[in-house]
């Protein structure tokens, strides 16, 4: 094995989306180093360097899904587009000196845990890398899922993910076939339209929808956030309290509030379509909150242009030439777009991480994914993740959470810097957290909510969302409880 030529990092920050930037900033800030940040794309951005397929933005107002301490005053609409946060995010790296310590195009393979010299061996494809800790920023929705259908690579024309958008592929005046509902194509489905011959849309499940009211910021408002961070501060608080609220209107449990959630958003399906039939396709059978609640003004109209099919029948198989539905209807493409998502517990299982004793994590979580906190594991020292499991959310801002995570992670590095060599999670804080978190899921929507999701693993228990607010969460993981960890 060769060794590394350079000295052991303090830290390596893998990923450099928003969740490794906020950490690496925190490091510099709290002087901890040397670190540096490895990242396997051409670009940093994470998910808004990777997904960007026309109508891309964010769902969550863009004063609120940013971060607190790289705070940005002119954003341009209520809900940004994905280029206005990609921008964001390489501002906010380059305002704060970290493009020296980014190394894109490094891809993270594997770790192993040094128990004699109490370092991580990191494997690249770049070459290995000794690091006294990791903080993982890898996130669980950069692996596009490719449906398994029949005849997947029989198609001749064009086919590619929304996450990987093939932007060299002209579908002006072509037939576009989509297959997915999630938030992803609810997003990218009016601007198909626009330009598409025809766009045939393949739904298995309807989503709830929710209205959007996107609109820009006028430059008068800008001009008052720049001039009075205390005014965009509260904006901020403002819209972080009314996504707070949702975890408490059905979007974590069945509750009473949870009807009147569904009124609304059938309200809003009723105004925006009168046809019987296609209002009937386009009502879900499964309770409000069970998948991600999805808004937009703009998808239900587009799906009554004339250039536009909505077609409900399960796909068969994939041919030379297009789709064939279980019912025998043909429907001949030019271009396939796959909406289908994420491969998200399969991207942290198959992390190749081999703890203390020759532990892998594999092993680890044969029985399912789970960290204390979500954020470390047992048998793993030195070891972090950033949104890792159970630390997601359906209601509010995911950047809050990471804020949280980059708190508690902090103070264990701090801890490390006292001269002590390593900390893990003890096993009995693992198992405790682990109860609380799986005993609020019993009744959580996601496992009653009469659906199945990305949130679900194969023996379909939640392993990707927090089931609480976000305040209860800041309780619980803001500060590393040194009772919980084992300092070495
Ligand atoms: P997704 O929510 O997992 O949706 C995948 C879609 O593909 C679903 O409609 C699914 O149908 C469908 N599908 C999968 N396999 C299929 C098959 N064999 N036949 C027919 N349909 C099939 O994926 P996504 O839309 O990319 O979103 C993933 C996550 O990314 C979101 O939940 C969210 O966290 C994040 N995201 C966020 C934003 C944002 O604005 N913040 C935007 C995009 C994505 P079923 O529902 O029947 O399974």
């Amino acid at each position: 094995m060769t060794e590394p030529a350079s000295a052991p990092l303090a830290v390596l920050i893998v990923g450099a989306g928003f969740s490794g930037l906020a950490m690496a900033i925190r490091c510099r800030q709290a002087g901890i180093g040397p670190f540096q940040v490895i990242e396997k794309g051409d670009g940093l951005g994470g998910t808004w360097h990777d997904n960007t397929y026309p109508g891309a933005a964010c769902d969550i107002p863009s004063h609120l899904y940013s971060l607190s301490f790289a705070p940005k005053a002119d954003w341009s609409r209520m809900y940004a587009p994905q280029p206005e946060i990609l921008a964001y995010l390489r501002e906010t790296a380059e305002r704060n000196g970290l493009l020296p310590l980014i190394r894109l195009g490094t891809t993270f393979m594997g770790a192993a845990w040094d128990e004699a010299r109490a370092l991580w061996r990191v494997e690249t494809d770049r070459g290995p890398i000794l690091t006294r800790a990791i903080v993982s920023g890898m996130g669980g929705l950069h692996h596009p899922a490719y449906p398994d259908i029949p005849g997947r690579g029989a198609f001749k024309g064009p086919a590619f993910h929304t996450a990987a958008w093939d932007h060299s592929v002209d579908l002006a005046g072509k037939r576009v076939g989509i297959i997915g509902t999630g938030a992803s194509a609810i997003q990218v489905v009016p601007e198909l339209a626009k330009v598409a011959a025809h766009l045939t849309l393949f739904q298995r499940t309807p989503p709830w929808i929710m209205p959007k009211h996107d609109h820009a910021i006028p430059e008068i408002t800008r001009s008052r956030y720049r001039r009075l961070p205390l005014v965009r501060r509260l904006e901020r608080a403002r819209l972080f309290w009314l996504h707070e609220v949702r975890a408490f209107l059905g979007f974590t449990k069945v509750s009473k509030l949870t009807g009147q959630a569904e009124a609304l958003a059938r309200r809003h399906l009723a105004k925006a379509v009168r046809d019987k039939d296609l209002r009937a396709k386009l009502t879900p059978d499964y309770r409000l909150g069970c998948k991600r609640v999805l808004i937009s003004d703009e998808y239900y109209p587009t799906l009554q242009r004339p250039n536009v099919t909505l077609e409900t029948d399960g796909i068969a198989r994939i041919t030379e030439a297009g789709l064939t539905t279980e019912a025998g209807r043909i429907h001949d493409l030019d271009v396939i777009v796959y909406a289908t998502g994420f491969d998200v517990t399969g991207t942290f299982t198959r992390m190749n991480l081999v703890g203390r004793d020759g532990l892998r994590l594999k092993d680890a979580w044969s029985d399912g994914m789970g960290a204390y906190q979500g954020i470390s594991v047992a048998g793993f020292p030195n070891y972090f993740m950033l949104l890792g499991p159970n630390s997601g959310l359906g209601h509010n801002s995911v950047v809050s959470m990471i804020e949280i995570q980059v708190q508690h992670v902090l103070d264990c590095l701090t801890a490390l810097r006292t001269g002590r060599r390593a900390i893990e999670v003890r096993p009995e804080a693992q198992t405790r957290f682990l109860d609380r978190i799986r005993s609020r899921m019993a009744d959580s929507i996601w496992q009653a909510g009469g659906c199945r999701s990305w949130y679900l693993d194969a023996s379909g228990r939640n392993t990707t969302l927090w089931p609480d607010s976000v305040m209860a969460y800041r309780r619980s993981a803001r500060r590393a409880r040194m009772t919980d960890y084992r300092l070495s």
